[in-house]
């Protein structure tokens, strides 16, 4: 089998008006996405998605294509070593890792389909046949008062059956303050909760923040602290009590080392579609284990990276072994987004909160190619 053409499908959909919301640092404006398509010889064909700037990254994915034509598609680790190798003088983290991840996943969803087995299957076989998912919204809205669009938003996704969710802050520690108090009062005690500063804090507000919510049993506190900043990280983790998650933006395995070995955080979240694709997170995902930290992904972008991402989550090794494990949880992206589940034939649904791992060949999912014509940038 040989590769014979690669094509970067750049998607997006403008958001305008009350549609638009903020995270700490940006303001979404549109919801873009970069699918990759590989065909092959045989006319199997295989989808990736790339996390991040969907131009930039069919730019690469394009100039990467040429070492790509006339390859087995199955020698997924050699490839992945020679592009990587390729690129490493301007590379090695940002958005040639995330070129690189889209690629991979293709080269994947190539091989299960070659085998007529599951990613997973290829993977060694799954731990689990299905995760529970948290809702992730609580952005800034623009059309209503923050607090108030948070509680009725978070009330909203309990009421369609999640049992966990994440929101957004680092818009102040007062004000994040009085908006986690009313969500968590809005959800109930027993929902999951979990936060997310995308970096908007620096360590003196992360703490602050983090000792006064201490009674709200937050699951964990994501991104703290700018990427960069280990040792920032680490003065967080020691300072209050929530638990530190982060990952999103570290990508390759190299990355994720020097934040498990500096300290940093409690739980790794790589991307599968930015962390340099399934052949490099699982690499993460085993020295994660080894070094005790719990992994639970970072998921954003349309059907192609859920399903990529679940295919990962049934791998992830039960920590510790015992008679009722803790299942890892799928970040299920809720935000308004016109084609992020139309672009599968089957969308991937929740049912009471959980989410089923694709059973069929490869990623396990089918492209509705008309969807990509209607959004295609
Ligand atoms: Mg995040």
């Amino acid at each position: 089998m040989k590769i014979t053409n690669v094509t970067a499908h750049c998607l997006t959909q403008k958001l305008d008006g009350n549609n638009r919301f903020d995270s700490a640092f940006s303001t979404f404006t549109e919801r873009a996405a970069c699918l990759v398509e590989i065909e092959t010889d045989t006319g199997l064909i295989g989808w990736g998605e790339c996390l991040g700037p969907n131009k930039v990254n069919a730019a690469i994915v394009e100039a990467m294509t040429p070492a790509l034509i006339g390859r087995d598609p199955l020698d997924i680790e050699p490839i992945w070593f020679d592009l990587y190798s390729a690129w490493r003088d301007q590379g090695q983290r940002g958005v040639t890792m995330t070129a690189q991840s889209g690629i991979d996943i293709a080269l994947w969803d190539i091989a299960g389909k070659h085998f007529g087995v599951p990613v997973y299957r290829l993977l060694g076989g799954a731990h689990r046949t299905s995760v529970p998912a948290y809702a992730t919204g609580g952005f800034r809205p623009r059309d209503k008062d923050r607090l108030e669009r948070l509680v009725e938003e978070t009330a909203a996704y309990m009421a369609d059956g999640f049992t966990a969710t994440k929101i957004k802050i680092g818009f102040g520690v007062d004000e994040d303050e009085a908006v986690i108090r009313a969500v968590r009062d809005a959800i109930g005690d027993d929902a999951e909760l979990m936060i997310d500063a995308n970096h908007g804090y620096d360590a003196i507000e992360a703490i602050e923040l983090g000792r006064r919510i201490a009674d709200c049993r937050i699951g964990w506190f994501e991104e703290p602290v700018v990427p960069e900043q280990l040792n920032a990280y680490r003065r967080v983790r020691e300072g209050q009590p929530i638990p530190v998650a982060g990952g999103e933006t570290w990508h390759g395995r190299l990355a994720h080392r020097q934040a498990i070995e500096a300290d940093a955080i409690d739980i790794l979240q790589p991307d599968v579609a930015g962390c340099g694709g399934i052949t490099e997170m699982r690499k993460i995902i085993a020295h994660a284990e080894t070094s005790g930290i719990r992994v639970v992904p970072h998921v954003w972008g349309t059907g192609v990276n859920v399903a990529a991402s679940l295919h990962m989550l049934a791998t992830i090794p039960p920590q510790p072994g015992r008679h009722s494990s803790r299942d890892p949880w799928l970040e299920f992206d809720q935000t308004p987004h016109a084609y992020r589940m139309a672009v599968l034939q089957d969308p991937i649904t929740q049912t009471a909160g959980r989410v089923a791992v694709p059973d069929k060949p490869g990623l396990g999912v089918e492209i509705d190619r008309h969807v990509l014509e209607e959004f295609r940038a």
